[in-house]
């Protein structure tokens, strides 16, 4: 029986079609990404990028500028070699990112910064492979750029993705953060801030909360809850395992996780992760960070989407923005609870 469903937050429309799950040729084969003879984030190999714009060294502790060359490291910032704009450092203060209208279009005049985070000098090729400590870095590390990102006026909005194997968008295998400060909210950015604001508004907590609530009581999507986390299938999963790390509470920015909460985040996200990767015979995945625009932060309610990139879009999806997903999500949280 298939079904159409809502997702409240993203305002997007899922068809939940069980009966094509079967059908191989929906799903996608794992490809492997190529392999390079030099890998431009593993030690040793810090010339291969551009300099960095900070480093965490094997304590954690972020070095000064002038160290920026050590080789003792545990994560590097860097901005993307291949981006068309500079790194934050770089950008001229006292501009508006305001977007100008020219005609009938809108343009930026002030794109964003577009930065690396390498989580770990060993050639890591999922998230899955990172250690706690390595993991907490990271999060710090992102931490340290978003909120520069936003004192800085750079940009309204960041995005943290990570792409990993090379379905999913990944170019390189060593895996790694990239972090996107937007100098507009996109309407699908909007949309979700303001479904938010109206659950806010009708039953005085956020739809992540409300949402929650429902799961838990209802109990088929979730795969876990830890002090600070809930861990589910969303509803309206577009894809199948699609998965979503949810804070318990919205009053913590991510910004602002302490140390534990990061440990526990990251622990969340390596286990999902190496679940996807044992049940899907390692899957391409994005692993992204939902959080409102810089401006309507107070309200915000972040959480981390993992999406295994098992399934193409195809003319249906593209046509009516209804995505068909062959795997329950009931289905895809039992199977991973059991994992
Ligand atoms: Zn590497």
């Amino acid at each position: 029986m298939s079904d159409l469903r809502f997702d409240p937050v993203s305002g997007q429309w899922t068809l939940i079609a069980p009966n094509r799950e079967n059908r191989p040729v929906e799903l996608l084969p794992v490809e492997k990404v190529s392999q390079r003879s030099v890998c431009p984030f593993c030690s040793g190999n810090e010339s291969e990028t551009p300099a960095a714009l900070a480093i965490y060294d094997s304590a954690g502790r972020v070095l000064p500028a002038s160290d920026c060359v050590a080789e003792d490291w545990t994560s590097r910032v860097v901005p993307n070699k291949y981006a068309s704009f500079g790194p934050i450092d770089a950008r001229t203060n006292g501009q508006s990112p305001d977007p100008l209208r020219r005609g009938p279009f809108t343009v930026s005049s002030l794109p964003g910064p577009q930065e690396l985070v390498i989580p770990s000098p060993r050639h890591v090729s999922s998230l899955s492979e990172l250690d706690d400590f390595e993991t907490n870095v990271l999060w710090q590390a992102s931490q340290d750029r978003i909120a520069l990102m936003q004192s800085g006026g750079f940009a309204r909005h960041a995005m943290l993705f990570m792409n990993c194997r090379s379905q999913a968008g990944a170019s390189l295998a060593h895996v790694h953060i990239q972090l996107i400060g937007s100098p507009v909210v996109t309407n699908s950015l909007a949309g979700r801030v303001q479904r938010n604001r109206d659950c806010l508004q009708r039953e005085n907590q956020t739809l992540i909360q409300s949402i929650i609530a429902w799961e838990l009581a209802e109990g088929h999507r979730i795969i876990s809850q830890s002090e600070n986390f809930t861990v589910l299938c969303p509803f309206a999963s577009r894809f199948a395992y699609q998965t979503w790390i949810v804070p318990n509470r919205s009053d913590v920015a991510f910004v602002d996780l302490d140390s534990a909460k990061r440990n526990e985040l990251g622990q969340l996200c390596r286990t999902m992760t190496g679940q996807l990767e044992a049940q899907l015979n390692n899957p391409p995945y994005n692993m992204l960070l939902r959080m409102a625009p810089f401006d309507q932060a107070a309200e915000d309610h972040w959480y981390v989407e993992i999406l295994p990139r098992t399934t193409r879009a195809a003319g249906f999806e593209l046509g009516t923005d209804v995505w068909v997903n062959p795997m329950p999500p009931e289905l895809a949280a039992k199977q991973l609870r059991c994992s």
